[in-house]
């Protein structure tokens, strides 16, 4: 199964899409995470992302599909595409990549919360380096033996939050009304609740929706 999580910054995509990973079976391809991980060896792809990064402007989408082919040869049973696509282009682009490979979009599960609720979110989103789980110091809070290794990502600053919040009004959010017209199954679902309700509730809707064995 092929499946998109879509929504703003902080809506909750890195943590229902590790939890829908880890269900599912399938892997997490995560633009931002790979492009994180590049930044912290120090390639040349790190170097050059960074300062999109930072101003929280989006990287070259040339830059973003090559990532995201190379993640694709690891998944060969489906994937669970967090943070990609960004805009129509790179939806355009895996539909094309997907269709290569013989599979297509199953569906898109669009996670809203409203922007005011955003910017908290993700001043207090903390990561682990060494495992890549994400916590929230007040609404998922980390246990006490990893709480100093934890580290706040540079572009998590208020100012750079909502630039980016706002690189999300104009240009993935259009992707809602691109899947709606594409006629690819489109759930949203309301990410202003308890993580694991929010899992529940897509775990339902993929369930009741999606054809067994698929
Ligand atoms: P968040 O989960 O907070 O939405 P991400 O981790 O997905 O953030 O992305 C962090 C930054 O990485 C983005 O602001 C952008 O600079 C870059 N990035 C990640 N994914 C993409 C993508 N698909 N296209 C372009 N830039 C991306
Ligand atoms: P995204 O990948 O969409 O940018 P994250 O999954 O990284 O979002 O979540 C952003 C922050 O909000 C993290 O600190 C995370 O622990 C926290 N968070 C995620 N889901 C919820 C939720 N349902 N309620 C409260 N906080 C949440």
């Amino acid at each position: 199964m092929d499946l998109i999580l879509l929504g703003a910054p902080g809506a909750g995509k890195g943590t229902q899409g590790a939890l829908l990973a880890e269900r599912l079976g399938i892997p997490k391809i995560a633009t931002g995470d790979i492009l994180r991980d590049a930044v912290r060896r120090g390639t040349e792809l790190g170097r050059q992302a960074k300062r999109y990064m930072d101003a929280g402007e989006l990287v070259p989408d040339e830059v973003i599909l090559g990532l995201v082919r190379d993640a694709l040869r690891e998944a060969e049973r489906g994937a669970i595409f967090d943070g990609f696509p960004r805009n129509v282009s790179q939806a355009e682009s895996l539909r094309s990549i997907l269709e290569e490979l013989g599979r297509r979009i199953d569906a898109v599960v669009s996670i809203d919360v409203p922007s005011e609720k955003i910017v908290r979110r993700m001043t207090g989103r903390r990561t682990d380096p060494e495992t890549g789980l994400v916590y929230h110091l007040e609404h998922n809070p980390p246990p006490a033996e990893v709480r100093d290794r934890l580290v706040q990502r540079d572009d998590d600053r208020e100012e750079t939050v909502r630039h980016r919040l706002e690189v999300y009004r104009t240009t993935t959010e259009p992707l809602v009304a691109f899947y709606r017209e594409s006629g690819v199954p489109l759930y949203a679902v309301d990410g202003d609740r308890a993580i694991d309700q929010v899992q529940g509730e897509i775990l339902e809707l993929l369930e009741r929706n999606t054809p067994v064995g698929s």
